[in-house]
């Protein structure tokens, strides 16, 4: 006999992170391919020596840089373990027993986990034909008991994101009570001047709360940092939710020191983007249906052939991440990695025709 657990964990979707295995390129979790930016590690490492202490509870130097690199007020942030913490925090903040969150799908695997560990009701809303947020049928599927709206944007893993002028129509039609996360974990990597940039929102609108990383453009993913920008009231409730002490004194200084390299993480993501934009073409150009990608991934919908593809890269030497039964997502990585994506992706279609 053991202790009982909320039956409400029972079925709950297991977060799958992309596998490492020694040997194999990894293109199966949206990581960085540069390491940290420079000066980082040294940072870092200064900072080991006062690992005995614990980290500033409030991050209040990050916070601080951060307000100044964003130009908002410091009582907007809430920094967090990652933005999947900060997601956590921001679910347990608004949603209970009883409540809705609507958010996309297939959109990022965490959405249904966390809604379910709050207890609350999950409401899915199809992405359209071309693997993109269909805002109007997520602004239809809100009703009195929906607490929380989450929009991904670049939609991982599709990669379409999100523009300005549907966001703002959105926002027009949800309810001032209802938080609306916007999930801009991969904004640095949009290039369509038409897409959304929460910051440019975010004031007029108080129920709107955005949520962003150093995983990803800044490269690091292994840290654990992210943070929320919200109104004040929103932004103090997220902080009461957070693992006290969650993230350490090395991440704190890790991020901090990422935010005076400005230049090279832009010149790093600008590098990506550049590769994204190879590799889709090449795979258009082997026949691929690939959707449009603000983000450091291109999506293949390959529906039932799913698994059968990433078998067929890992034979190859390569992981991808399959998403069954929509797809496989594939990482933009180095040039070489993308060469061999690139390769396997040829091949497949040869034995396909
Ligand atoms: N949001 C989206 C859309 C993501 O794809 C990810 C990472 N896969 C996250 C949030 C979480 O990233 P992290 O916790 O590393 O900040």
């Amino acid at each position: 006999m053991y202790p009982r657990i909320r039956p409400v964990l029972d079925d709950i979707p297991v977060y799958t992170p992309g596998k490492a295995l020694s040997g194999l390129v990894k293109l199966s979790s949206n990581e960085n391919p540069f390491p940290p930016l420079p000066g980082v590690l040294e940072r870092a490492t200064a900072a080991a020596t006062n690992l005995h202490r614990y980290p500033d509870l409030a991050a209040t130097e990050l916070t601080a840089e951060l307000a100044r690199h964003l130009s908002v007020p410091a009582e907007t942030l809430a920094v967090g373990t990652g933005s999947v913490g900060v997601l956590q925090q921001i679910v347990q903040s608004v949603a209970q027993l009883g409540d809705e969150v609507v958010y996309p799908w297939r959109s990022f695997e965490a959405y249904p986990i966390v809604t379910r560990i709050a207890g609350a009701t999950q409401v899915e809303v199809p992405l359209t034909p071309a693997a993109a947020l269909d805002l109007p049928a997520m602004a239809d599927a809100v009703t009195e008991r929906t607490k929380l709206v989450l929009v991904c944007s670049p939609n991982n893993p599709t990669g379409p994101a999100v523009r300005r002028a549907e966001f703002s129509d959105f926002l027009g039609r949800i309810p001032e009570d209802v938080l609306v996360v916007l999930d801009e974990a991969y904004v640095e990597f949009v290039r369509d001047p038409e897409v959304v940039n929460g910051l440019d929102l975010f004031a007029a609108h108080a129920n709107l709360c955005l949520l962003r990383t150093f995983s990803k453009a800044y490269g690091l993913a292994g840290l654990r940092v992210g943070y929320a920008i919200a109104h004040p009231p929103v932004a103090a409730a997220l902080r009461k939710c957070a693992v006290p002490f969650g993230v350490s004194t090395i991440a704190q200084l890790a991020a901090i020191e990422s935010l005076r390299c400005e230049d090279a993480m832009r010149a790093r993501v600008s590098a990506v983007v550049g590769e994204r934009t190879r590799v889709r073409s090449g795979l258009i150009e082997q026949g691929w249906q690939v959707p449009e990608t603000e983000a450091n991934f291109v999506w293949l919908p390959l529906a039932g052939r799913t698994g059968d593809f990433a078998a067929a890269c890992q034979r190859s030497g390569l992981l991808v991440r399959p998403y069954a039964p929509d797809g496989c997502r594939v990482t933009i990585g180095g040039p070489a990695e993308n060469d061999l994506f690139l390769r396997v992706a040829a091949e497949w279609r040869s034995s396909e025709v």
